[in-house]
């Protein structure tokens, strides 16, 4: 279905709750709303839009979602309240509630604020060094991680895809640490079974960030691995679009989105099968990236991910990537700030 589809255009501090993603205990969340100051718009999509507002002298971001998306903020909130789900690189969850406006309800998503949005905003007017680069895609990639995990123990986390993984869908916080937002394709392995009911719901994300097996028809929707293995395809995306903006010798190449000399500005599914899937083609790796330790990592994380002739399943995994960033020593700082230390 190509509901599910979207286009290109992007548009702890409070409570204690470590240790679970459920944000404030229910009964608190029904009042957040009333104690919100928003401030201004800050984004757009389908379902509604995003605000920058403050709850208890906190910044917060606020998503808020048209009468009609009942479904959407339903099944958005359905993931964060999933025990065990936060993590210091998943956007932190406040609170739902829902709000009457003009005999209208409008539902909201309450999260941390993160100052520079979206990653595909912070590339386009920022370049990176190598230790940032380092520690924001360490980061990204530990989000996705935890996400990936099932944990068995005395609470039970599902393993969960994203499926939506996209540079748009990163957010970029003002210590430059990075977290995973935009929950609202995500899909847990508890409700696979929806998907293989009506698996045409299996094709869901934004077009330009479909794996090849989603385009082609060959996607193996029985398998819930398969999922986990498209959006390490969508990532090592992410991971391309960083990288150009990495400096060496003062100069960086410019930002591009994905394929983006090679398909039109919203390209279709159709568009997209012919660069990916007929022709093969990927983003090009510049021989330049061959002399810096960490770029060359990625390089080979890059072809571990979406080299045309293998097989989804031969794909690296999260926790893999996760590894061999670790081994690249970039223990350095930002504005002081340690951002990461190797372990
Ligand atoms: P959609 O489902 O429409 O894509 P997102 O949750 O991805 O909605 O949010 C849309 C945009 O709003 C993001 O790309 C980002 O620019 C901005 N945004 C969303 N949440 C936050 C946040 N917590 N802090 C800062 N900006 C945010
Ligand atoms: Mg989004
Ligand atoms: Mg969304």
């Amino acid at each position: 279905s190509s509901s599910a589809l979207s286009e290109d255009s992007q548009s702890p501090g409070l409570f204690d709750y470590s240790g679970s993603g459920a944000g404030l205990p229910l009964l608190a969340q029904r009042s957040i709303a009333l104690d919100i100051k928003l401030f201004r718009q800050i984004g757009r999509g389908r379902y509604g839009e995003v605000w920058h507002g403050n709850y208890k002298s906190e910044d917060v971001a606020v998503k808020i979602f048209e009468g009609h998306e009942e479904t959407s903020w339903e099944k958005e909130t359905a993931i964060y309240i999933t025990n065990l789900i936060s993590h210091p690189n998943i956007l932190r969850f406040i609170g739902a509630d829902n709000k009457d406006v003009h005999f209208c309800t409008k539902r909201w998503l309450v999260f941390e604020y993160c100052e520079y949005k979206a990653l595909y905003e912070y590339l386009q007017a920022h370049t990176l060094t190598e230790s940032m680069f380092c520690s924001m895609a360490l980061g990204i990639v530990s989000g996705i991680h935890h996400l990936h995990d099932d944990v068995h123990g005395k609470v039970y986390k599902p393993s969960i895809a994203h499926r939506d993984i996209k540079s748009g869908n990163i957010l970029v916080r003002g210590d430059l640490t990075c977290c995973i937002a935009d929950f609202g394709l995500a899909l847990s392995s508890a409700s696979h079974k929806d998907v293989l009911k009506d698996p045409s719901l299996a094709v869901a994300g934004t077009k330009r960030y479909l794996a090849p097996e989603l385009l082609d028809g060959s996607f193996n929707v029985k398998s819930f691995q398969s999922f986990l293995q498209a959006d390490m395809y969508s990532l090592s995306l992410v991971l391309w679009e960083m990288a150009r903006r990495v400096l060496s010798e003062e100069k960086a190449l410019e930002y591009q989105v994905p394929y983006q000399d090679c398909t039109p500005r919203d390209p279709s599914l159709e568009d997209m099968k012919e660069v990916v899937c007929r022709q093969g083609r990927r983003p090009q790796i510049p021989n330049t990236w061959d002399g810096s330790v960490p770029l060359s990592t990625v390089g080979q994380v890059l072809e571990g991910c979406w080299a045309p002739n293998s097989s989804p399943k031969a794909r690296l995994t999260a926790l893999r990537i996760v590894k061999m960033l670790q081994t690249i020593n970039c223990t350095q700082t930002y504005n002081n700030k340690t951002l990461f230390q190797p372990a």
